[in-house]
């Protein structure tokens, strides 16, 4: 069973198609890495599958359901969680109320609420420490920590990360990759997009390679990291990481 299937599908920004004929799917239990040059489209497919942007065609399924509607709310119930590029957390909210975030909108209960933020603050003990920080005080790193902890406050199927690892340093990119192998071990769905492409390589199962908004390679990561479709993928690219 797939948590999550992209079957045929078309985004883009009004007229302009940015994302054309994407099939892709992730299990529970795996990683799935979408990799390619600046500007391919994977912000705009991974914004796309969470719903924020409409699809222009083709469809989506959670957990082998075809979803009828896939706006920002369907995609969230259904259980499909993005941790945007950027983090994007709430100036002057502390961290222990942005875990709170979305409790009374899902209307978790009580016991649910609490195992799910034991859970959390067990991945990223230092959370616990900095519960009562204001999220701009905190660091790139336990700012990143805090938007992956509120994406799993809502116990996704599919957790989708944009570019975790941006203006982070080496040990705690580490980190953040050490827990995304302990979330897969323990069932969860993930899709990574990833600059750091043979660091995302090694981590993930799968990967598929987009360029102009498609897909040109797919397969075992592992595989596709000595793929000549994936240099090819990014000739020309400014920003790589392929060594
Ligand atoms: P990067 O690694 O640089 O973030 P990406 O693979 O995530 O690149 P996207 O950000 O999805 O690529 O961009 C794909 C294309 O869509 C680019 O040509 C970009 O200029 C265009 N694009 C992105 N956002 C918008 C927008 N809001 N309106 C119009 N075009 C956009």
């Amino acid at each position: 069973m797939s948590a999550l299937r992209a079957v045929g599908v078309h985004a883009g920004y009004g007229p302009v198609p940015v994302v054309r004929a994407v099939d892709l799917h992730v299990s529970a239990g795996e990683i799935l890495a979408v990799v390619g040059a600046n500007g391919a489209g994977k912000t705009t497919l991974l914004t796309a599958l969470a719903g924020l942007l409409p699809l222009s065609g083709g469809h989506l399924e959670v957990a082998d359901a075809r979803l009828t509607r896939t706006g920002p709310e369907q995609l969230t119930d259904a259980g499909v969680a993005l941790v945007p590029e950027g983090r994007r957390l709430f100036q002057g909210l502390t961290v222990e109320e942005h875990l709170t975030l979305g409790r009374w909108r899902q209307r978790v209960p009580r016991a649910e609420f609490a195992e799910r933020r034991r859970h959390v603050v067990e991945l990223f003990p230092i959370l616990e420490i900095r519960k009562d920080a204001s999220a701009e005080v905190l660091s790139g790193g336990e700012q990143q920590m805090l938007a992956i902890g509120l994406a799993l406050m809502r116990a996704p199927k599919v957790l989708m990360l944009d570019e975790p690892s941006i203006g982070l340093a080496p040990v705690i990119i580490d980190l953040v990759f050490a827990v995304l192998d302990t979330l897969r071990a323990q069932g969860q769905a993930i899709i990574i997009v990833e600059q750091r492409v043979q660091k995302v390589l090694q981590l993930a199962d799968r990967a598929v390679v987009i360029q102009h908004g498609t897909i040109v390679a797919e397969g075992p990561a592992r595989e596709l990291a000595t793929d000549p479709r994936l240099h090819a993928a990014y000739l020309g690219a400014s920003s790589i990481d392929l060594d």
